[in-house]
């Protein structure tokens, strides 16, 4: 097709074999035929695009698609292409003689945060590192804000800022008593106050936008760089880590001091509760909880416990053996009947047979496994 352009372009002109094939172009005003034809395209596009049709959405989901699909499938049909053109053009209208900045940050399986800023005009870009402790919304935040010194550095009179991240957009947008205040983020926003000429604006990640691919690079590259101090984060980032390291030490305690006090208890938890196990059971009344608490801990009114700390006089059961708990909830003949109803539920509930008395107490995730127990302990007339 381009041959047969170029030669009847030759013939109409006049003009000679040798002749350059883009002064023939230029010389009669014409565009070259790809070029053309995606002209035409981007018209017919913006056209399409223009008003609400059903075409127009369902180019627009045949662009999504395409988006998405794997790099090797893209040849880039003309059509495509053609829309992209008008999303770009469209764009361009809704921010005239803005200068376009594309911010990007990215944290990887190491832990490296990177911060990647884009523009056409090669004085904005940048890419850096941050402190690794920094989370990928305060790497996006960290671009907005090297983007925003460097709009003021240059002194850019209009720019639009496009970021994939629509948390980090809320946090330096926000304002009221909810919004967040870290420093990063309340230096960002404070100097976005004062720029009325800066906007804000929210892009796909991943759909091809040459910008913020470009800006995806250069916050990849930022990751090599060598480590930084700054910027400082904010105190609450480390606030999961330092809980993480009291619960070590706890842990750690813990297991100490169960080898020799509350032995059965701790070999049974193994790690000390991060919330009150009964927590998730909301509809048990407060007695419950704390029979199941006694129970647990093998420090409750069982005539063994109670003659171990010199109440009772001896430890025995009415049938004659030492009344632990063990005894009273499993093995006590006296309370045959009762036991077995409960044995019919636990059955049923635990897996495991035969059942121990670690099961019953420790072993359970719903709330009708404890108000069975405390249904047996009361039927039993056992007060623990
Ligand atoms: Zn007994």
């Amino acid at each position: 097709m381009d041959k047969i352009q170029f030669q009847a372009l030759r013939i109409a002109l006049g003009m000679m074999r040798s002749t350059p094939t883009i002064i023939l172009l230029s010389e009669s005003g014409e565009l070259p035929l790809d070029l053309r034809s995606q002209a035409l395209g981007t018209k017919q596009a913006l056209k399409v695009l223009s008003y609400e049709n059903p075409i127009g959405n369902m180019l627009i989901q045949l662009y999504a698609r395409y988006n998405e699909a794997p790099d090797s499938w893209k040849t880039a049909p003309p059509l495509v292409e053609a829309l992209d053109y008008a999303a770009q053009i469209l764009e361009q209208e809704k921010w005239p003689n803005s200068v376009f900045i594309y911010t990007d940050g990215s944290k990887d399986q190491d832990g490296k945060v990177g911060v990647g800023v884009f523009s056409e005009v090669s004085e904005l870009r940048h890419s850096g590192r941050m402190p690794d402790f920094h989370s990928i919304c305060s790497a996006e935040v960290y671009a907005i804000y090297i983007t925003l010194l460097k709009i003021e550095q240059y002194d850019i009179a209009k720019a639009v800022i496009f970021s994939d991240s629509s948390s980090a957009l809320k946090k330096v947008s926000k304002t009221g008593i909810d919004a967040e205040t870290d420093e990063l983020t309340l230096v960002t926003r404070r100097k976005l106050i004062n720029k009325r000429d800066v906007q804000l604006a929210w892009i796909p990640s991943h759909t091809n936008i040459y910008g913020n691919e470009e800006a995806d690079k250069l916050a990849n590259a930022g990751r090599l760089l060598p480590p930084t101090l700054t910027p400082k984060a904010d105190y609450k980032t480390f606030i999961p880590k330092m809980k993480e390291f009291i619960y070590n030490k706890w842990k750690e305690r813990f297991v100490a001091i169960g080898r020799t006090k509350g032995k059965e208890y701790c070999t049974t938890v193994q790690q000390p509760y991060r919330t009150p196990w009964f927590k998730q059971y909301k509809s048990l009344t407060k007695q419950q909880v704390t029979t199941m608490c006694r129970l647990r801990s093998n420090h409750c009114l069982s005539p063994s416990h109670l003659y171990k700390i010199r109440i009772n006089r001896d430890n025995l059961c009415q049938c004659g053996e030492v009344a632990d708990v063990f005894h009273l909830i499993i093995a006590c003949p006296h309370n045959y009947n009762h036991q077995k109803i409960l044995y019919s539920y636990f059955d049923k509930e635990i897996e495991q047979n035969p059942i121990s008395l670690h099961d019953i107490l420790f072993k359970f995730n719903k709330t009708e496994h404890i108000k069975q127990i405390a249904l047996f302990l009361n039927v039993s007339n056992l007060k623990l």
